[in-house]
């Protein structure tokens, strides 16, 4: 028989790099601000504000860098309260913390989704920003929480951070809001090992998060407006903050820059190749009675590199007897809630200073399902995935329902 596909490997890095990476490393010019101009990662910062449709884009050391200078960008009150979803990575509510502020969680529903009720309810709460993990990949209604923010006049911060190539209305992810972050992780999108993006039409926190990142002195003058923009925005800006900031060094190298750069002309055919190997075995799932992947929102265009479903009627053992089903056909499932130590649990962030409990959460975690489907599978491979995962519940439920008395 042959052996399921090993998810976790990377996609080569484009041979392109190499050149690059060869040239940095006989010049020895690595750091962003060493070249007088046209250093790989302000080439970076202008190709990805272009790819998006941004004015800027500030290149940082990950996503998670990118979330905490966003936040001091907004230049909120300490203890200032930020609402964010209760289903996310760790990091997220960390950022928070990190910038001396006081994370809120809401609740998600069994899609994924930001349950928009309780959002609307927390939001009232002295919510001061907040920040749409756009979880896996899945994206909230943005014109329900754009429509409710904007009433109150809250800024919002996306997490884009696993959202890259994803579209709402054909407009990209990371640029509905007022600031958008993007990770180049190796499990994201575009790999660098480590890496971040934020992109904004805003020039002063830009030019804020800029200065914080580590412009230190005058390198801000080489963050330039984008081509055609001779407003003076941008160095206005920068004019009002020099001095003012600290400095956070949260710089990203141009060994990165080299590396991410060549990538972003894959992003088509990984959003494209991803998206159909997710839709072709999310057809395969939802034919098993146990197995559910819900519904994108309608105006909503996926990039995934993962598919997440839920089990349907599978008690707590069965869900375990499931795990360990589809892990001895060699398909490993995680099931965000049922391990120690999570990273996605809200109930592991023991370091949020204000506990709270949220039910319809915690139900989802406890029967949500993950697994890599990475782009780069081909159909067999994706065959014997599916298969494994729907055979996994039959070994747990068929002799229930088939051979039930
Ligand atoms: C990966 C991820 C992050 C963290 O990104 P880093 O670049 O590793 O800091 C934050 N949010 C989400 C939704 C992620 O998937």
């Amino acid at each position: 028989m042959a052996l399921p596909p090993n998810v976790y490997d990377a996609e080569p890095i484009p041979a392109s790099a190499r050149e690059e990476i060869e040239r940095l490393l006989q010049s020895g010019d690595l750091f962003r601000y060493t070249a007088a101009e046209n250093a790989p990662v302000s080439l970076l910062e202008s190709e990805f504000a272009a790819m998006l449709g941004s004015k800027y884009a500030l290149a940082v050391s990950s996503c998670s860098a990118a979330l905490f200078l966003s936040l001091k960008a907004l230049d909120l009150p300490r203890d200032a309260r930020v609402l964010l979803p209760g289903f996310t990575f760790a990091a997220v509510p960390s950022s928070v913390v990190h910038a001396d502020l006081v994370p809120v969680l809401c609740e998600v529903g069994d899609n994924y989704r930001i349950d928009l009720a309780d959002f609307e309810a927390r939001l009232d709460d002295n919510i001061s920003a907040v920040i749409i993990s756009h979880m896996r990949g899945h994206t909230s209604d943005m014109d329900a929480i754009m429509a409710l923010c904007e009433a109150r006049d809250i800024p919002v911060i996306e997490d884009a951070a696993h959202s890259l190539g994803t579209t709402w209305h054909g407009r990209n992810i990371g640029t509905i809001g007022h600031v958008g972050c993007f990770s180049f992780q190796s499990y994201k999108l575009i790999n660098a090992g480590e890496g971040g993006i934020m992109v904004s039409d805003d020039a002063n926190l830009i030019a804020r998060a800029v200065i914080m990142s580590g412009a230190y002195e005058h390198n801000w003058k080489k963050h330039k407006a984008p081509e055609g923009d001779n407003t003076g925005a941008l160095e206005a800006a920068f004019a009002r903050w020099q001095n003012q900031l600290p400095l956070y060094n949260l710089r990203l190298s141009n060994l990165s820059a080299a590396i991410i750069r060549p990538q972003l002309a894959e992003v088509p055919r990984r959003v494209r190749d991803g998206r159909a190997n997710h839709d072709y075995v999310a057809d395969k799932l939802n034919a098993s009675p146990w197995l559910q992947v819900p519904e994108k929102l309608a105006p909503e265009d996926r990039a995934p590199d993962s598919i997440q479903f839920n089990l349907e009627g599978l008690d707590n053992t069965q869900i375990l007897a499931f795990q360990d089903a589809a892990n001895a056909r060699g398909v490993k499932v995680q099931v965000f809630g049922q391990s120690t130590d999570n990273a996605r649990a809200f109930w592991n962030w023991q370091f949020v200073p204000e506990k709270q409990e949220l039910p319809k959460t915690r139900a989802m975690l406890m029967s949500a399902c993950d697994v890599r489907l990475p782009a780069r599978l081909k159909r067999d491979e994706l065959d014997l995935i599916a298969d494994a995962l729907t055979s996994a519940a039959e070994d747990v439920m068929g002799a229930v329902k088939a051979y039930g008395t």
